[in-house]
């Protein structure tokens, strides 16, 4: 129930794939849910910037398909004209990767712009509660956010998980990753699909956003390398993109110009668990899902199963 009078039997915490696809589920499943989050657009790390004409997409580029359950969702994806293919067997969204999001946001309960700051237990579930102040409270809540997130949320509660339990989770980690975005030119020596085979200690990818089709700038995102982010983490944001510009410029020629620069502080797992945690305590329900509690960590697709193997524990 959120306190100031609607009912939900789920709170999701994170608007990324794995909580858009685990609301969607309980929803289909008959479960009041509400997703929370604090970016001001749905989609995590599916992200995509628009800056004047130019489109990036700056956190994941493409996703993948293998699992037979999610090759289904895909279809679907692909059905609704949102997703696409792009090369081998990558696929990407066709108005950039958070329009993905846009499309399983639609018919659910959202709140934008919204920053839980704990989860506590209360007498019907858990409390969860926002940086404006605002509670909700649901019998069960499901943790997308990356895990010491996750973590810090329930310590601002005061919940106490079990030791074994909390050792698990903390044992996660995740690498960082600085994301250049530029103008820059696409030669037609480079692959006409629009990704470089990139080598080096710098770059780990470079896309043109243009030949992706997502825009008629020449928008091209650079990644580093995650021991490069690490590396520059406290560097400022002229300097790194001085950086990378001088890398991304042996590729494309020219003087890239920098437009902007993306931090990923947990880019992607780097130790995973193999699903969800659940954690029953009563009638009360905490599920920790995303991408780093899936054995596909990392990608859109253990993201995407992620999220429905949390709403499976609650159904
Ligand atoms: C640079 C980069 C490149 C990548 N490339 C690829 C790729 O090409 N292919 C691929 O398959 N995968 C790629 N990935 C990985 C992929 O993006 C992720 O695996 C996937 O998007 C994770 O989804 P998620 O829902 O688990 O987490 P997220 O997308 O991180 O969602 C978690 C959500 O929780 C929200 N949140 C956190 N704390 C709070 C809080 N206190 N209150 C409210 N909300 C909160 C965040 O705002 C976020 O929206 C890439 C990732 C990065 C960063």
């Amino acid at each position: 129930m959120r306190i100031d009078g609607s009912s939900y039997g789920c709170v999701v915490i994170g608007a990324g794939v794995a909580g858009l696809t685990a609301a969607g589920a309980l929803r289909d499943g008959g479960i009041p849910v509400v997703l929370l989050d604090k970016g001001r657009a749905a989609g995590g790390r599916l992200a995509t910037r628009r800056v004047e004409g130019a489109v990036f997409d700056h956190g994941a580029q493409f996703f993948t398909a293998r699992d037979a359950g999610f090759a289904r969702t895909a279809a679907a994806w692909r059905a609704a004209g949102v997703a696409r293919p792009w090369f081998d067997d990558a696929l990407c969204a066709t108005a950039g990767m958070s329009s993905i999001a846009r499309h399983l946001a639609a018919g659910l309960d959202v709140g934008l712009a919204t920053t839980v700051t704990a989860v506590a237990r209360g007498p019907r579930g858990y409390v969860v509660t926002a940086d404006d102040g605002r509670r909700w409270e649901a019998a069960a809540v499901v943790l997308t956010a990356p895990v010491p997130q996750s973590l810090a949320l329930l310590d601002a509660g005061g919940v106490a998980l079990d030791d074994a339990v909390r050792a698990r989770l903390a044992a996660v980690t995740y690498e960082r990753c600085l994301a250049g975005l530029f103008e820059a030119p696409w030669p037609a020596a480079l692959p006409a699909h629009g990704v470089a085979r990139v080598d080096g200690d710098t770059l780990s990818w470079l896309a043109s956003n243009r030949v992706k089709g997502l825009c008629a700038v020449d928008a091209v995102t650079a990644h580093a390398r995650a021991d490069w982010s690490l590396a520059r983490w406290s560097h400022d944001d002229a300097a790194v993109l001085a950086a990378l510009a001088a890398e991304v410029a042996r590729y494309t020629g020219g003087a890239p110009r920098p437009v902007a620069l993306k931090r990923w502080r947990y880019a992607k797992p780097t130790r995973c668990l193999d699903g969800p945690v659940v954690v029953r305590d009563g009638g009360a329900t905490l599920v920790f899902a995303g991408d780093a509690l899936h054995r596909d960590g990392g990608r859109v697709e253990g993201a995407a199963r992620s999220g429905l193997a949390a709403a499976a524990a609650l159904s």
